[in-house]
């Protein structure tokens, strides 16, 4: 680990101590003790059973698929995996939980002892990870307003038993930056493994930083406050650099710091007190006398291990090595799995495309586009890509003209030949094929011309006659090099003369 440089004053005096916890919903069919649907985007109550409602009576199942996801992130971040494990109960009672109780893990967990590397702009860092269990998820709650203007809570029970992973570092983490990067490469990483879509706008990550300052050189932990409703990595670094000033301002006042758990809030970028920290033993945890304990079997974890696609890391390295793409190219195509996806099937639709100008083409014109038109990005095929790309490498196709086919291309999905063909603009690189208009320009302009020979700046409005009559079609860069020849070749040469190159 480096240890970062000061980013805030505050950071001059106080080294920050954080530790990350995150949540996120599980990529499975159904839910984690039964078989609702695990459709919780879809409208209120239609996934739900006398199992997810909590209902007497009622006993849970175990969701394989659940379970092998959190194995699968187990060995994606260098995890131990336990024999056995077991399920256990947390009490505490909420509107949004019916049963009393959320079935969980509590000393057992699925996997512990991980660590997850990634770079930061003061270097690579490695944060260590405590553990990641499994656990179900509550109902949703919302606050809203009724027609006749009454505040009302709403519970859509879709989310109650969802399955959800928790994943909790050891308190590593030094500055509001690494952060947000451990959040953005575990992101990148529990996408790639298929674990969870794992989005923070939408919830299906959601991360809680646990923060406290120590004066420098000093050993021993402060006082910690936890910071939840953080619903993007920018807001994740925000909070923590607001928390981190708030408390060196608070210890220089010779204040006292309490143990709370305190929200953001984005629109004023402060945090606020939500309530006292409780304490675990608040949970009266036992185990779940509904379940059995679960083996872990080498096999299986073997098989899961075997199965595991290529981790963010590993993707970028190999990017770099064997692609020749720029550590930033690298990062943001990874960062991205849409992009991912697409960069790869281009790259097999068709194996001699240029790599490198194939990275500009995704990380520029199609990150962009998914940004504004998420529509039309998903319209963009890797084989068209690919063809766009390679048309542009081999000089066939201009660089705006290029652009102006890939907008189309995203616009209605037609192909990148038939649009090239019906707008005319194949590209002529072929200099003997540009001659006859040279010469017609060269005639046209004798001003310019003799401008040039004087040796003033007129070769620019030559090119541009050329690309004029050519309706952009002609290689500028080709136009150029045939213009400046002529010129300077055959100072006398006649409008029809037949000394060019
Ligand atoms: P809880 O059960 O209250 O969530 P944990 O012991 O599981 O508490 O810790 C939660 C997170 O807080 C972990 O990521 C841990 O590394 C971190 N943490 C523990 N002590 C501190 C501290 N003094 N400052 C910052 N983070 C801490
Ligand atoms: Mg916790
Ligand atoms: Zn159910």
């Amino acid at each position: 680990m480096v240890s970062s440089a000061p980013s805030s004053p505050a950071l001059e005096r106080y080294e920050a101590v954080i530790g990350i916890e995150v949540h996120c919903q599980l990529k499975t069919a159904s839910k984690m003790f039964c078989g609702c649907s695990n459709g919780y985007a879809d409208a209120p109550n239609t996934h739900v059973c006398p199992v997810c409602l909590g209902l007497p009576g009622t006993l849970p199942v175990i969701n394989r698929k659940a379970v092998e996801l959190v194995l699968a992130t187990g060995v994606a971040i260098n995890a131990e995996t336990p024999p056995a494990t077991r399920w256990d109960r947390k009490n505490y009672f909420y509107p949004d939980l019916p049963k009393g109780y959320q079935i969980s893990q509590y000393d057992l967990p699925l996997a512990s002892n991980g660590r997850l590397t990634f770079e930061t702009s003061g270097g690579e860092v490695t944060i260590r990870i405590t553990r990641a269990h499994l656990e179900e998820d509550t109902a949703k709650l919302i606050h809203a307003t009724d027609a006749a203007g009454r505040r009302v809570s709403l519970v859509d029970f879709n989310r109650s038993g969802a399955p959800l992973m928790e994943i909790v570092t050891e308190p590593d983490v030094r500055s509001a930056e690494q952060a947000r990067r451990y959040a953005e490469e575990l992101q990148a990483l529990l996408r790639a493994i298929g674990a969870s879509d794992a989005d923070m706008e939408r919830g299906q990550m959601r991360v809680e930083a646990n923060v406290s300052l120590r004066p420098r050189g000093t050993e021993a932990f402060g006082t910690r406050v936890e910071v939840k409703n953080m619903n993007s990595f920018r807001s994740v670094e925000r909070a923590i650099a607001f928390e981190i000033d708030r408390q060196a301002d608070a210890l220089d006042g010779g204040e006292e710091l309490s143990q709370d758990t305190r929200g953001w809030n984005e629109d004023r970028g402060s945090t606020y007190v939500m309530r006292s920290k409780e304490d675990s033993h608040d949970y009266r945890y036992f185990p779940e006398p509904d379940l059995p304990p679960l083996r872990v079997d080498r096999d299986w974890l073997a098989a899961i291990r075997g199965q595991l696609a290529e981790l963010p890391a590993d993707r970028r390295a190999r990017y770099q090595r064997d692609l020749g793409l720029s550590a930033y190219d690298a990062a943001v195509i990874v960062g991205e799995p849409a992009a991912a996806s697409l960069f790869e099937e281009a790259r097999s639709a068709s194996t001699d495309v240029d790599a490198k100008a194939l990275a500009n083409w995704v990380t520029g014109a199609y990150l962009g586009l998914l940004k504004t038109d998420p529509d039309a990005a998903s319209r963009v095929r890797p084989g068209e890509l690919a063809d766009l790309v390679r048309r542009v490498t081999a000089g066939e196709l201009s660089g705006t003209n290029a652009k102006e086919v890939f907008a189309a291309h995203a616009g209605d999905g037609s192909s990148v030949a038939s649009i090239v063909d019906a707008r005319g603009l194949r590209q002529i690189s072929d200099a003997s094929a540009l001659g006859a208009v040279i010469d017609e320009v060269i005639a046209a302009n004798p001003k310019a011309v003799a401008d040039h020979r004087a040796g003033k700046p007129a070769l620019g409005f030559l090119v541009g006659q050329v690309m004029k009559a050519t309706r952009g079609q002609a290689n500028a860069a080709v136009v150029q090099e045939a213009v400046r020849t002529r010129l300077d070749a055959a100072p006398d040469a006649a409008p029809d003369g037949d000394t060019a190159t």
